[in-house]
């Protein structure tokens, strides 16, 4: 089934890691990095995929971007499934679909100036050529707000914000329609942060851009999201509009992650709901409910039965025992 304005559909994705086996030693356990996802983006939304490090979000993410090969699910965009594409198919994949990564310091070639960063798609894709490539080049740097005059910089030479910039302005330049941005903040100044999510938020409007968000801080999440996924172990817990996720968490896991986030209001008091144990290692995931061995509202068949990601009302999704239909 289709959701009105579905863009991007992932279904059961997963992604499993085996190990090399070393000399004299038995086989190491298979990694569970991403175990059964499915998820929708609709056109022109910016979806949160949230949760700790080690999650998975970033794999899917990577898996999206076709940077990784799933072991198995599809991934359908504009209802073609990416999976299937030959290489030309994947090159002009990679051209609809983009990324802008963490560290802008390590994905951008510190040997090639901004320029030659910038029309590297460009060129790739056959797009525009000699002062026409070079007026396009221009053209980014200024949407980004990076006076052209900065064309013949290196990387070095740039702060930390304006090297994400130029990181963006290299995702622009093949006229991407999607955008998968990884933690694309988290490096920055707290500061920085806000003019970076804020040029995000414009070329969003102004390009009729989709993004899916990375992010472990949940305040970043709040202010850019239209939807939510909450991510553990490997799977979507919890997905839903942003401001219900914030208002009603559902899922035991959400409810802990919000109750960390400070609220900038002496007057409102909230306990912090502190989970036991560590989280579990996707080399060794619990039995059912991958979060039962840390969950305040475990139940028996928690241990042994795996819950379904489930509408429970108004597009509300939660995989969790509690909010079964029939019941608890
Ligand atoms: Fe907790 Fe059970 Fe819900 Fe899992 S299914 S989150 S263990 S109540």
């Amino acid at each position: 089934m289709t959701q009105d304005g579905e863009y991007l559909r992932i279904s059961d994705l997963v992604k499993h890691f085996e190990p090399r086996r070393q000399l004299f030693q038995s086989s190491p356990p298979v990694i569970r990095a991403v175990n059964g996802v499915n998820l929708t983006v609709l056109k022109g939304e910016t979806l949160g995929l949230v949760g700790e490090s080690g999650c998975g979000k970033t794999t899917t993410g990577r898996l999206i971007l076709r940077l990784l090969q799933p072991t198995s699910g599809a991934i359908h965009l504009a209802g073609v499934n990416v999976l299937e594409y030959d290489r030309e198919g994947l090159k002009e994949y990679r051209k609809r679909v983009q990324a802008v990564f963490q560290d802008p310091w390590g994905s951008l070639n510190p040997r090639m100036t901004a320029e030659q960063l910038i029309a590297d798609g460009i060129e790739i894709h056959g797009l525009h050529l000699g002062k026409a490539k070079r007026e396009r080049v221009k053209e980014l740097m200024e949407t980004v707000g990076i006076p052209s005059d900065n064309l013949q910089k290196y990387p070095h030479e740039f702060s930390g914000g304006q090297r994400q910039r130029v990181g963006i302005a290299r995702a622009l330049a093949v006229d991407p329609e999607f955008i998968v941005c990884d933690e694309p903040v988290s490096a920055l100044d707290v500061s920085v942060q806000a003019q970076i999510i804020n040029l995000l938020e414009r070329l969003q409007q102004e390009l009729g851009l989709t993004y899916i968000f990375i992010a472990h801080d949940l305040a970043v999440v709040r202010h850019i999201s239209d939807r939510v996924a909450v991510m553990y172990l490997g799977k979507i817990v919890e997905l839903c509009g942003c401001d219900e996720l914030f208002s009603d968490p559902q899922h035991p896991y959400t409810q802990a992650l919000l109750s960390a986030v400070p609220v900038p209001d002496p007057e409102h008091r909230k306990s912090r709901i502190v989970l036991k144990g560590d989280v579990p290692t996707p080399a060794n995931i619990p039995s059912g409910c991958p979060f039962h061995s840390r969950c305040p509202h475990v139940m028996d068949r928690c241990r042994h039965d795996v819950p379904v990601l489930s509408d429970t009302g108004g597009d509300h999704f939660v995989s969790c025992w509690l909010h079964d239909e029939d019941g608890p």
